[in-house]
């Protein structure tokens, strides 16, 4: 059955102050919905609020470190009393600490996996007795393509993005008779920051290995979590939907 569409839900994208999250965030404010999108620092946040403003969105940016589990809890917690409970949570941010295992430093591996994995648990928990409550909600999960294929120097962040996939199929099982989807979206290459260090050789070898013979845009991206997110994909659960140009087709 079909819920209520925007405005009454409020999304909450972490990671929404540059690249990816910020093109879902400004995606979902053109669609109508009240969007929390967070950044790491005051200017970030700062920055959301004013993009927001300017489309005549409701919403706000917000200050938030989802490796802090008590700032996570306090944020969650001022924005449900402001705009209401979170119905639609986009786990976004993400960070990269790439090397080879043998020259991995614990540190690189830890903040890798905890930023991009331990916090979505803490983050996803704290948005779902709202939804529970609710009978509604819509979960999305930034994956990445190599979560599928791996990537040489990057163990640290594909075991993160691979963990993402099945924290994704399994909560999508828990609640799923709440009305609750979970899914994932799987970006191939996309043009952000995360990707901007590459070498010219690095990006030459990458696109030749895209058969739609560019880098994905943000917007790319934030198209096909809005999908998710919208009615159109209630029937849809406990999926990964791959965004890479062809670069990889999963069976
Ligand atoms: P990005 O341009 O590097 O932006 C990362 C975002 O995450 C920023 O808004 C950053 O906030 C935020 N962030 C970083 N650490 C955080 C923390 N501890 N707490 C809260 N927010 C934090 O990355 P992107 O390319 O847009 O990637 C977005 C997501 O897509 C990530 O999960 C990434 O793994 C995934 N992905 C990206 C690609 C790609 O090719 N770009 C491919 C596959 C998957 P600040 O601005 O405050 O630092």
């Amino acid at each position: 059955m079909s819920q209520s569409n925007p405005p009454s839900q409020v999304c909450l994208v972490t990671g929404a102050s540059r690249g990816i999250g910020n093109a879902i965030a400004l995606e979902l404010a053109r669609r109508g919905y009240t969007v929390i999108g967070t950044g790491t620092s005051t200017a970030g946040a700062e920055r959301v609020t004013s993009q927001l403003k300017a489309a005549g969105a409701q919403g706000r940016g917000a200050v938030l470190d989802i490796t802090d589990p008590e700032q996570s809890e306090s944020v969650i917690t001022e924005v449900a009393g402001e705009f209401g409970p979170i119905s639609v949570l986009i786990n976004n941010a993400g960070v990269t600490e790439d090397n080879l295992l043998m020259r991995m430093k614990p540190s690189q591996w830890e903040k890798t996996l905890t930023t991009n994995l331990a916090s979505v648990f803490v983050v996803t928990k704290l948005c779902l007795k709202g939804m529970t409550k609710a009978r509604y909600g819509r979960i999305i999960n930034l994956s990445s393509v190599v979560g599928a294929t791996g990537n040489a120097g990057q163990t640290n962040y594909a075991a993160s993005k691979a963990g993402l996939i099945g924290f994704t199929k399994s909560l999508a099982l828990e609640i799923a008779s709440r009305g609750i989807t979970v899914n994932a979206v799987a970006p191939g290459f996309i043009d952000t920051d995360m990707t901007s260090e590459l070498a010219e050789g690095q990006r030459g070898r990458l696109l030749e290995a895209i058969p739609l013979a560019r880098l994905g845009q943000p917007e790319d991206i934030a198209k096909a979590v809005a999908f998710l997110v919208s009615d159109d994909a209630s029937y849809i659960t406990g999926q990964v939907l791959h965004v890479n140009g062809g670069m990889y087709m999963s069976s």
